[in-house]
């Protein structure tokens, strides 16, 4: 097994934990630091697992659920503002792999006018945003067998860490499907703030292995924020990052080592039970009525 970030097979074992009754085991590269499943292990590594149980595990449904769409719509429109902040020309493209419903992309094309492709592997999330009149692919490989123009702006809203082999993929995206002018736009749990051991995560990013694995990959990041839009205004949950390719020519990333990764994971935890004792209602935003879990 190899680490999914710097590909070293040394690696010892982080946390034993269970997720939907499934047991769980993470492990911590020696290398690099990088949490991760082995996929090789890992049930979410199945295709058909996206397809079928993913939602229904998560949700007890495969079908959107209300809050699911009242967090995809906040998120979308903090998304949106963030690339209003930095600046970025309106993409004229869009690709929005892992869309959900099509909510993110609906978003784009409102605040850019943007063309918008969509990829998602779950059959009921795909449908609905089909139905919406969005162009969608149930993968990136059904959407690069039909050689697609490129896109200015390619998001992974929450995808990275589900992914089994996150470098092959970034680097894909790059020389198959973005634009030398174009850009990425990021997002995924941090370890520091968010539970993060779930089934489906083979990877916990922390800010230094999310901006590794885009570096190793051929990507300058340009904008980084921890935050907790939609969730929780004190609680850093996420991770988001806008990045541009690198010219094709750059020399290669030796990725550099994260630290003391133990022990900001535990004071990070510990912050968040603290914010959650002491400030419920600032720890964790409202869902509107009717929205709750
Ligand atoms: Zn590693």
């Amino acid at each position: 097994m190899n680490c999914l970030l710097c590909g070293s097979e040394q690696h010892e074992v982080f946390s034993r934990v269970e997720s939907f009754d499934f047991p769980l085991t993470y492990y911590q590269c020696e290398n690099c630091g990088l949490i991760f499943q082995s996929p090789a292990e890992a049930q979410a590594t199945d295709p058909q697992f996206y397809a079928e149980t993913y939602r229904q595990i998560y949700q007890s449904s495969p079908e959107p659920t209300q809050k699911d769409l009242w967090v995809q719509e906040h998120r979308a429109l903090a998304l949106v503002r963030v690339l209003q902040t930095v600046k970025i020309e309106p993409p004229q493209r869009a690709l929005d792999i892992g869309a959900s419903t099509g909510i993110l992309l609906e978003t784009f094309q409102r605040a850019f006018d943007s063309e918008v492709v969509g990829v998602e592997p779950g059959d009921a999330y795909r449908t609905h945003a089909e139905r919406r009149g969005i162009p969608m692919f149930s993968s990136v490989e059904d959407l690069t067998a039909v050689n697609p123009p490129r896109f200015d702006l390619i998001s992974l809203i929450h995808v990275l860490e589900h992914l089994p082999d996150p470098v092959g993929f970034l680097a894909m995206l790059r020389a198959d499907l973005l634009k030398e002018s174009g850009v990425l736009l990021l997002e995924v749990p941090n370890f520091y703030a968010h539970d993060s051991y779930e089934l489906a995560h083979l990877a916990c990013y922390t800010p230094h292995t999310l901006q590794q694995v885009l570096r190793k990959t051929g990507f300058h990041v340009f904008f980084f924020q921890r935050h907790g839009f939609p969730r929780s205004t004190l609680l850093n949950l996420y991770l988001t990052a806008i990045a541009q390719p690198l010219p094709l020519d750059a020399p290669s990333w030796a990725v550099k080592r994260d630290r003391l990764v133990g022990l900001k994971r535990n004071l990070g935890l510990f912050y968040r039970r603290a914010i959650q004792k002491f400030f419920p209602h600032k720890a964790w935003l409202p869902l509107p009525e009717g929205k709750k879990d």
